[in-house]
């Protein structure tokens, strides 16, 4: 419940006039103003007017243990009566911290990870990602491989380095020029592809593509891969079961690096611990962010395995040193929270309860597409859901985002209850983890009520 206070009356007059909000055009949000969310219970939100929905982004797929936990809150504040800050930087460090990295490997020991850098955001632990596999590079005598490979559709945050890797022009078009050497191929998108229906198929199609890239640009100038293990904000693509073991071994036989970009995948959120690890893969770096901290605080970690360290074992070089790192790198608050939070994925497995609801929910939708005229396809792995709308269902071809029908379902949908966010042409459905059944089947009926009353 939330209880009117005169404060209410300056958020909603400022609501939208001062603050530029993310991928939007700061116009509209001044016409339209975001609802003011105000208090957060398990799977549940309040907005200013005291409507309670159950919260099926999950903040951002990251309140994967839900929200106002008493125990993430208790690690939090415990630390802060301790110290809230000091520096990584300053031949000093804080417990949390050490507790986390200590954590993680334990946590990675089955991908041979041997070392974490922490940051702040996705977005640095993919910045991270990038520069330690150049510097790897260098350290290894192959100076010139410098560039990238991506998937078309994928996210990878917003700094340079993630801006020149996404796989969407979209991201990119307004902040060139970006990184030189950064290739994206096709994603292996079974929905939409001029390849083939068949997965596996599909699946070959784009590692062929991959082989003939390498050659072409010649292997000596790549350092890595970079990929979501299920792309998330490109529209939850699941690829072929086959895709990533077969890119694993591609990227092999050029010595590329493969970096898993984990940000949404890690800690559950598919029904694997990793996505990586659900896909039977062992990536050479991987990005944690999001549910690394459920959201409490902000946290990044970017963990490289024994074969990337190694090229820093080898003696101490100037060219070895790390000249990278930020003010928050193992920020006591975040690190507490994390400690957390990975305790409460661990002890409520929260892994398997995302592939158990996840599984519920995608029955519970599956039949969408047979009657309504919006949707094409219902897909998804664990908690990351996404119903693809459509203006033609036969040749597939998506909805015009700018024409607002994602937006009147999702409004509709929240009538019902239930908030879910459109992204372009996909409705994502990302809840935290915690789901319960009796919540999973609001979400499947507040949509199936929307898109009926879209119809
Ligand atoms: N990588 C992936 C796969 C993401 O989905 C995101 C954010 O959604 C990021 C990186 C960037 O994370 P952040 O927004 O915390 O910087």
């Amino acid at each position: 419940q939330h209880t009117p206070t005169p404060r209410d009356n300056f958020l909603r007059e400022n609501n939208g006039r001062h603050q530029i909000h993310p991928m939007t055009h700061p116009l509209i949000i001044e016409n339209r103003p975001p609802r003011i969310i105000v208090k957060g219970e398990g799977s549940y939100v309040t907005d200013i007017d005291g409507k309670t929905y159950v919260d099926g982004v999950g903040g951002l797929w990251n309140v994967n243990v839900g929200h106002n936990r008493p125990e993430v809150k208790a690690a939090i504040t415990a630390q802060m009566e301790e110290i809230s800050y000091y520096s990584s930087f300053a031949g000093t460090v804080t417990p949390p911290s050490i507790e986390l990295s200590a954590k993680i490997m334990e946590m990675t020991a089955d991908e041979d990870m041997a070392r974490v850098l922490f940051s702040a955001n996705g977005s640095d632990a993919v910045e991270t990602a990038l520069k330690l596999s150049r510097q790897y590079w260098k350290l290894e005598g192959e100076p010139e491989r410098t560039g990238f490979i991506s998937l078309k559709q994928g996210y990878h945050g917003i700094q340079f380095g993630g801006t020149s890797v996404n796989g969407s022009t979209l991201y990119r078009s307004a902040y060139g020029p970006l990184l030189p050497g950064c290739y994206q191929v096709d994603s292996p998108w079974t929905y939409r592809n001029p390849y083939s229906e068949d997965p596996e198929e599909l699946a070959e199609a784009v590692i062929t593509q991959i082989d003939r890239l390498i050659q072409h640009q010649g292997a000596h100038t790549i350092a890595a891969f970079i990929a979501e293990p299920v792309q998330g904000a490109g529209g939850i693509i699941v690829p072929p079961a086959s895709f990533w073991p077969r890119l694993r071994q591609v990227l092999d036989k050029y010595g590329i690096l493969l970096i898993s970009d984990e940000v949404v995948t890690g800690f559950g959120r598919t029904g694997a611990m990793f996505g990586a690890r659900g896909w039977g893969v062992k990536p050479d770096i991987m990005c944690f962010a999001k549910g690394i901290t459920a959201g409490y605080i902000p946290l990044g970690a970017t963990v490289i395995n024994e074969r990337v360290f190694a090229a820093w074992q080898k003696g101490i070089d100037p060219t070895g040193f790390i000249m990278h790192g930020y003010t928050a790198t193992g920020h006591a608050l975040g690190c507490a929270a994390a400690n957390a939070t990975l305790k409460i994925v661990e002890d409520e497995d929260l892994p398997g309860n995302a592939g158990r609801m996840g599984q519920r929910l995608m029955e519970g939708l599956k039949d969408i597409p047979n009657w309504s005229s919006l949707v094409g396809e219902v897909r998804g792995k664990g908690l990351m859901v996404g119903l693809d709308l459509v203006a033609d269902k036969d040749t597939r071809e998506p909805i015009d985002p700018g024409k607002g029908q994602g937006e009147m379902v999702a409004t509709f949908a929240r009538d019902e209850g239930v908030i879910v966010r459109p992204a372009g042409p996909v409705i994502i459905i990302s809840p935290p983890l915690t789901l319960s059944e009796k919540e999973t089947d609001k979400i499947v009926d507040a949509l199936i009520k929307a898109l009926r009353r879209y119809e």
